[in-house]
Order: C-alpha cells, then structure tokens, then sequence
C-alpha cells in the first residue's frame, strides 16, 4: 500500500550534491561530539588546559585517541541512569510544550509561499514551572542537583547518541511516508542536513520544541548544578561563578520571554531539522555552553576578582543583554502586525518598543526601521549576541580557551558571515531602496568603525 501511494504521489525534484559535501557531513557528524568530548576531558582532568598529541606521527596520533578514548569511557559513559534522567526530562518537556498554556501565534510564510504554520508560545509557564520542580526536587532530595552534576559528562554522550537516533527515525519517516523537503541524492547528507523542514505529530512541532526546550533549559540546569558543586566541596561560590549563572539566566530567560520572536528566524523558516540543527540545540547548548562554569568551578575560590571588576563586568553584560534584548524587540514591534502581536513575557525593558518611529517605506512594500538602534548601525542586535558571548568568556578570565569556544568559534563567525550575507540579500532583494537605506544608516555593525 504504501508502495503504492508514494508512486501515485507527485514526484519531487531531487537535488545533486557533490561528494564533498557528503564527506564533510560525516566528518561534522563525527569530528563535533568529539570535539564536546575533548573539550569536556581537558577540563575535568587537565583544568582546562589542552591537551594535544605530543607530536604528528602515528604512533603519537595513535596513543592520544587511545588515552582521549579511555578517558570518555571513564568520565563520559553513557550509564543506564543517565539514558533514563534524559528521557524523562525529554518527556516531560514534550507534556509542557504540548499541554502548557500560551497564546497561539503565525508563524511567517514559508518557502512554498502560501503555508503559515499555528506555533504555542507557553515557553515561559513551561520555564517557570521547570525551575520550581527542580527546585522542589532538590529540596526534597528526590533528585539533587549534585547527581545532576554526577551525570554531566555521562550527559554529553546521551545527548549525542540521542540526537543520532532521533534523526534516524525522521530519516525513515520521511522516506517511508514520502515527505522529503529538499530532498537530495545523498542521504548522508539528508540525514545531515536533515529530511523535513517542519516535522510535526499533529500540532507537535518537532523542531520548534528541541529548538527551544531540552535543550536551553538543560544548559541552565547543568550551570546551576556546577555551581552547586563548588557550593559543596567549598562551602561558598566566586563571585566570576555569581556572574555566570546571572549570565546565563538573562539568556535563558530570553528564549522563553521571546519565543515569538524565534518562529520568525531562519532556523524555523528555512533551516530542516536534521543532524547539524537538532546537534547544536541538543548537544552544544547545554554543554559547550556550560563549559564556562565547569572550568570556573575546577579553578576553584583560588581564581576571583575583586569586587569592582566583578560589578564592572556585570555592568557590561547587563548594557549587552540591553541592547540585544531591546534592539530585537524594537525591529519585531515596527514589523508585526499589530492584530497578530503577541506580548513578549517578563521582564519588559525600557526602550524595547518605539511609539510612532520614523521609518522608511521601500518599493517592495515592506518598511525598514530608521529609529532607536537602527538608525546608529544595520546591526546591533547582532554586536549585543556577541557582546554577551565575549561577556561570559572574559568573565572566566583569559586562563583556558574553553569558556571561549562559544563567542570564538561559533558566534562571531556566524553572526559575521550573516550580516554580509544578510546584506548582500537585502541589496537584492530592495535594489535602489537598500542603497538609499545605506546611506542613511551607513555603518554596518559598529558606529563610526564597520
Ligand atoms: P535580524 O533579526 O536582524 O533580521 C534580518 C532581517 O530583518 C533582514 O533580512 C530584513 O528582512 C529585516 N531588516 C533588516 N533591516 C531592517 C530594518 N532596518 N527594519 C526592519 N527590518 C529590517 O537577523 P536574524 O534573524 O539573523 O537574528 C535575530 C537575532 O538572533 C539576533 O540578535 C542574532 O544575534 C540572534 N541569533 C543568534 C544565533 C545563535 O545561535 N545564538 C543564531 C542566529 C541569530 P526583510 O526586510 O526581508 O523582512
């Protein structure tokens, strides 16, 4: 039967991919869990300091994949525990995001030009109602935070065995149900890349849920579980170890309070949920993420500061998350429609909605903001994202690259590649009208530098 439905359905255009693509996908699939690994092994067992082959032959190679390997059994297996903790954080996740309540939103229209997918913005209940059960949890010795903490590294390889396998079932429901989107000649590259844009049971949309809520919310617990950690082995915590879990918090709490907002990036648009995507929400979030406060914590009371850089830093981050936070929200205000606005959660901050700004109408319909941030640079809520992630590494001090992996070899060239992207598009797309926009706004990202 199925045999024959799929012949009878249309069938769909298949595109070629060259083989180095394929080749890079395997190469990602395998180099990235054990980049998180290495990185987790240099930290626990060297404070955070690399450790590397000791030369470039064979043998030398040889003998460092043997000692990183037995290391990730050591400090990484994935125990019976750890499987069962992750999939019941998983389930109940799925029951808040299913069954949570929360106003119903559009998303914006996708690639076939017509669709608009219904999305439920009940992150903040499901963010609210996590932090008192784990809490409660805790409390009640039921589930503390240093076993969380015990788990950790087993964690790391859930996580990614987890995501291998969730993206294999995707993988044969697409092929066996015909649902490809963007479908390709390999399927290695498929599964990399990933079989459908918006995979969904019914009104469970698989994507938008791992996007927004196993994942960020596992990074918060994991830092606030490390930090429990350094609470119990020296009966107080640093002050750089108060500031991260500040950090962090602003930024979780983020996702959740702008949840709308995020069914409007390219993430949920454009990209297919498939190994790269549901790898960084699943496995680099919670983990690279969190290597900031793992390194703090194996520096121990011996690394601090004194009080003024500590506020001073704190300072910085909280003008950071400001302008990232208000820059965002001031585009997403000018450009929603008013009878579709969904009122982003707490905490509301000054400046985050313009009344009446001035603005530029194009030809292609659409306007473009010339007030509050954009009218200083055409990017600002990208300088605010990396602001915070060099933030949160300077805060960890200039001792060991790890807390530096996220800001460094992720963000900054990703926001950087973007924006020239996003502005050649936009030349493209609005023609005549980018040009004169430019000139009004000519600077890119900083004022009066790029
Ligand atoms: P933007 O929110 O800046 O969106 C760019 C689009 O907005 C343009 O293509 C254009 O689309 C429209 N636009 C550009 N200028 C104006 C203007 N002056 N007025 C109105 N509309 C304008 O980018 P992203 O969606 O990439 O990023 C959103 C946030 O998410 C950023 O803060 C970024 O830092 C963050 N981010 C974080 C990532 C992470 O992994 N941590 C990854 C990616 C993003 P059009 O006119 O066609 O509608």
């Amino acid at each position: 039967m199925a045999a024959s439905a799929s012949s009878r359905a249309t069938p769909k255009k298949v595109e070629h991919v060259s083989w180095l693509f394929t080749l890079g996908s395997i190469f990602s699939m395998f180099g990235g869990p054990l980049f998180i690994l290495w990185c987790f092994v240099c930290l626990e067992t060297n404070k955070g300091s690399m450790i590397l082959p000791e030369a470039l032959t064979v043998d030398a190679l040889k003998n460092f994949f043997v000692f990183l390997l037995g290391e990730i059994h050591r400090i990484a297996y994935p125990s019976a525990k750890a499987v069962t903790v992750y999939l019941s954080w998983v389930a109940l996740q799925a029951v808040f995001f299913h069954f949570g309540p929360g106003p119903v939103g559009k998303g914006k229209v996708l690639e076939d030009g017509k669709t608009r997918l219904s999305y439920k913005y009940n992150g903040q209940f499901a963010w609210f109602s996590t932090l008192a059960i784990v809490a409660g949890l805790h409390l009640s010795g039921v589930f503390t935070l240093s076993e969380l903490f015990a788990l950790y590294g087993p964690m790391i390889t859930v996580t990614n065995l987890f995501t291998a396998v969730l993206i294999a079932v995707l993988l044969v429901w697409a092929a066996v149900a015909n649902k490809w989107d963007r479908q390709s000649d390999s399927i290695v590259y498929d599964y990399f890349m990933g079989p459908m844009l918006n995979p969904r049971i019914g009104s469970f949309d698989i994507k938008f849920f791992f996007e927004l809520r196993p994942g960020i919310m596992n990074w918060f617990f994991n830092t606030v579980a490390i930090a429990y950690k350094m609470y119990e082995e020296n009966g107080t915590i640093s002050k750089p170890m108060i500031l991260i879990i500040y950090m962090h918090l602003c930024f979780v709490n983020a996702c959740y309070k702008g949840e709308s907002s995020v069914v409007q990036t390219m993430d949920i648009v454009y990209e297919k949920f498939g190994w790269m995507l549901c790898w960084l929400d699943l496995c680099v979030v919670p983990f690279i993420f969190s290597f900031q406060p793992y390194y703090l914590y194996k520096m121990g009371l011996a690394f601090d500061y004194a009080l003024p850089i500590a506020i001073g830093l704190g300072l910085l981050h909280t003008f950071a998350y400001w302008m990232f936070d208000t820059a965002n929200s001031q585009k997403d205000y000018f450009r929603e429609d008013p009878k579709e606005w969904i009122e982003k959660g707490f905490p509301q901050l000054y400046w985050g909605k313009l009344e009446n700004p001035k603005y530029m109408q194009t030809k292609r319909g659409t306007k473009l903001l010339i007030d509050g941030w954009w009218k200083y640079a055409r990017h600002l809520n990208y300088v605010g994202d990396m602001l915070l992630a060099w933030t949160w590494g300077v805060t960890c001090g200039f001792g060991s690259v790890f807390p530096y992996v996220y800001a460094a070899c992720y963000l900054t060239p990703l926001l950087i590649h973007r924006e020239r992207r996003d502005n050649r598009d936009c030349a493209a797309k609005y023609g005549k009208d980018w040009e004169e926009y430019c000139k009004i706004v000519p600077y890119r990202m900083i004022p009066y530098v790029y």
